[in-house]
């Protein structure tokens, strides 16, 4: 099936299951908002809860906070957002249709390795066991001509981004030949800068309101709190902060679902080090960020690190983890070696002193910072979309079931009484009893079995239980395991344990470790 095709059923199946819903959908939406429904906001708090414990359970120095979305306006100007938190914009004279220039070239770069990777593909093919794919890539006059215009290309915008020169980016465009997917055609305008920070107003107009933004980033609510939690925690370097929250963009272009939204959250954790030990943190992070999203089982194909062509001016260092998304790699956390930029720009713009005492070397400095940030609704994207099989079943049947990984599977368990009597509805009522201290579970006593086990397949229940007389006469159920459909006869003291292993975010963490 085409990748598109995926990504359409992809996201119906997430509205009518109630993953993720357009947000004021009675009245025609709200463009990139999007709300999460009943199975949605559970699948999300498990994402959040699996980030948030493999920060602050695993690690005895790092510590949460809650920050407010609300802050003072010179945060912003110190952090740099007023100024430059900017993307490229470039319309289409036809269609109308505006885009960001650095997207529209670097879709064109994916378009020279696509080539590439398809003259490979076909070739390995053809020549079965012997081919010899690094002799292919380097004497293959197709896929030589692709890489020397790729190289050539992504060189010119390196340079194009480094200079933050627009009209290069936009001459880059033309040359490339780059069309408007809606047009057609090459009638494009000049780049221009557009600040992508909303704005609002606090406080009454007769007192004087005071311009304020919602915050674009969770980061600078950890960076104004670092002295309160430094000292207040007695934290001693090196420690970090992790925070969870909600950031506001306004996205010249937002496309593709939960990928790209206006309103979105936050999973970010500083580190702050030692001067000049921060290029070694920076790698520990990378690998453990990476060792993170392994964890959850979908495969070491599936990501990818990709290294910022354009480093920010105080960063010496920046990755980004990729995910296989239906629309190719995409970057779904950024890892990011801030120097001391923003206790820095803070101490000068708040004229207050933020410096560490070290006591091991008896001096002060202004602590370097190691990033990780990562979004929730990329996440929780990624998750879906790996999770998300179609299946051919014998007998000509066919299934969709997310193949979530149990411990951020909306419901664990769904406990069925074959027949709606004789007992076994208040025999599955007392299961549920039992064990909803623990598990998320469901009772369904309506259609077939086999409609029910669908219904649970398509919400990625890892495990169903069915109540039948049996059950009255010996106290055992039968557990349908999600994945292999496999079914077994066990004890209902047993349930706890069987299922317990599998389902709590503990059997992630301790990949970890
Ligand atoms: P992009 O280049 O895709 O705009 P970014 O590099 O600006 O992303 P960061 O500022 O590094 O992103 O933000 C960290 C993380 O926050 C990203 O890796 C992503 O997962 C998430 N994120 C950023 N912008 C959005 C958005 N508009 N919608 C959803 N998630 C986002």
């Amino acid at each position: 099936m085409a990748q598109e095709d995926v990504f359409k059923k992809l996201v119906s199946h997430a509205k009518e299951y109630g993953f993720v819903f357009p947000s004021s959908e009675i009245y025609d939406g709200l463009g990139a908002v999007y709300d999460y429904g009943q199975m949605g906001v559970e699948l999300k708090n498990n994402i959040k809860k699996y980030w948030w414990d493999s920060m602050v359970l695993l690690h005895e120095n790092i510590v949460g906070i809650d920050s407010a979305i609300f802050m003072h306006p010179m945060i912003w100007k110190a952090s740099g957002h007023v100024d430059a938190f900017n993307d490229p914009l470039i319309d289409n004279k036809d269609s109308k249709k505006r885009y960001r220039a650095d997207v529209l070239i670097e879709e064109q770069l994916a378009k020279y390795d696509d080539k590439i990777t398809k003259e490979v593909e076909k070739a390995a093919k053809r020549f079965g066991a012997a081919f010899d794919e690094a002799q292919f890539r380097a004497t293959n006059q197709r896929v030589l001509d692709n890489q020397a215009k790729r190289d050539t290309l992504h060189d010119r915008y390196k340079n194009a981004l480094n200079e933050n020169d627009l009209e290069e980016l936009r001459q880059i465009i033309l040359d490339e030949e780059i069309v408007c997917p809606i047009s057609g055609t090459r009638n494009w305008t000049e780049v221009r800068q557009f600040n992508l920070m909303f704005a609002t107003e606090m406080g009454s107009t007769a007192d004087g309101a005071m311009k304020v933004y919602l915050r674009p980033e969770t980061a600078q609510g950890i960076f104004v709190n670092y002295l309160n939690v430094q000292k207040t925690g007695r934290m001693k370097i090196p420690f970090g902060i992790a925070q969870i929250g909600k950031a506001f963009r306004n996205e010249i272009v937002a496309r593709q679902f939960i990928f790209r939204m206006r309103e979105f959250e936050q999973m970010e954790m500083q580190f702050f080090v030692r001067p000049g030990s921060e290029l070694e943190w920076f790698e520990k992070w990378k690998a453990f960020r990476l060792k993170w999203h392994k964890a959850l089982g979908f495969g070491d194909d599936c990501y990818r690190y990709h290294d910022h062509d354009k480093l920010a001016h105080y960063a010496n260092a920046a990755t980004d983890i990729e995910f296989l998304m239906p629309f190719g790699f995409k970057e779904v956390e950024g890892i990011h070696s801030r120097t001391d930029f923003d206790l820095s720009q803070h101490e000068k713009y708040s004229g207050k002193s933020i410096k560490y005492f070290d006591p091991e070397l008896n001096e002060s400095y202004t602590p370097y910072v190691i990033e990780t940030s990562i979004g929730v609704d990329r996440m929780f994207l990624s998750v879906l979309s790996a999770s998300y099989t179609e299946e051919q079943l014998t007998g000509g049947e066919s299934r969709v079931v997310l193949k979530l990984p149990a411990p951020l599977a909306p419901v664990k368990l769904a406990v069925m009484p074959l027949v709606k009597k004789d007992g076994l509805p208040e025999k599955a009522r007392d299961i549920i009893n039992a064990l909803k201290f623990r598990f998320h579970c469901h009772y369904d006593e309506k259609d077939s079995i086999g409609k029910r086990y669908r219904r649970q397949d398509a919400i990625g229940t890892p495990y169903c239980v069915t109540v039948d007389h049996q059950t009255l006469e010996d106290n055992t159920v039968t557990l349908r395991n999600r994945d292999t459909m496999l079914q077994e006869r066990v004890s209902i003291n047993d349930l706890e344990t069987i299922i317990g292993d599998r389902v709590d975010i503990t059997s992630l963490l301790k990949q970890l470790i």
